[in-house]
């Protein structure tokens, strides 16, 4: 049984990743399962830099064992009108502890009036990986769409309710989950690192 210890305090993410990741041979525990607690410090420029720091810093406190991988995920939320604003920032946007209700307001506030062109968007997903023989590396995933004139939907959780898809006319929080996972960021970048997972330790696994 290979683990897989993945560096997030997100509930919302963590059930993505567990309905995602899921597979007979791979035991998946969260950050807090495996008993580790830290403060890390994310001053990457990207999304990849920003994932790579975080499981790093996981990786330094975990035993290195032959089976064991510390993946970790930087995501977020590009609005395209607003130069790409949130961006990296998408978790820290007008503070840590402002609700998503509010978050979510706002920047339908700032898109007041601006068509549709306009309002393009996009989800990005970056997901690094520390093996225990040192070896890294980097999948990302994105999914295009745009933001919608109003939060719809209780699915998902964070900016879901206003991040609108063309090809279902309704937002992420608007779809079952198991729809969202196989379009999302998170659900492209995950399905390409549990290919890596696979070639790395030799193993099959159902992508
Ligand atoms: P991270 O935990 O530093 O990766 O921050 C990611 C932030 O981006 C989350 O807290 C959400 O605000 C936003 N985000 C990322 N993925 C999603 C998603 O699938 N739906 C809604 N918001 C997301």
């Amino acid at each position: 049984m290979k683990k897989i210890i993945f560096a997030t305090g997100n509930q919302g993410k963590m059930n993505e990743i567990r309905s995602i990741l899921s597979d007979p041979d791979l035991e998946l525990v969260s950050m807090k399962e495996a008993g580790i607690e830290l403060e890390i410090v994310e001053d990457g420029k990207t999304f990849e830099e920003n994932a790579q720091i975080k499981a790093e810093a996981i990786a330094a406190v975990v035993s290195a064992k032959e089976d064991v991988v510390v993946l970790a995920d930087d995501s977020g939320l590009e609005v395209d009108y607003l130069n790409k604003e949130p961006g990296i920032y998408s978790a820290r946007y007008l503070g840590e502890d402002t609700s998503y209700e509010v978050k979510n307001q706002t920047i339908l506030e700032r898109l007041k009036g601006v068509p549709k062109e306009q309002r393009s968007a996009r989800f990005v997903c970056a997901i690094a990986a520390v093996f225990a023989d040192g070896e890294t590396c980097v999948t990302r995933g994105t999914i295009e769409g745009y933001i919608g004139w109003e939060a719809a939907g209780e699915n998902g959780f964070g900016y879901d309710p206003i991040f609108y898809v063309d090809e279902y006319h309704c937002s992420t929080a608007q779809l079952p989950p198991e729809v969202k996972n196989v379009l999302s960021h998170r659900g492209k970048a995950l399905r390409a690192m549990k290919e890596k997972l696979a070639q790395k330790w030799q193993i099959k696994v159902e992508l």
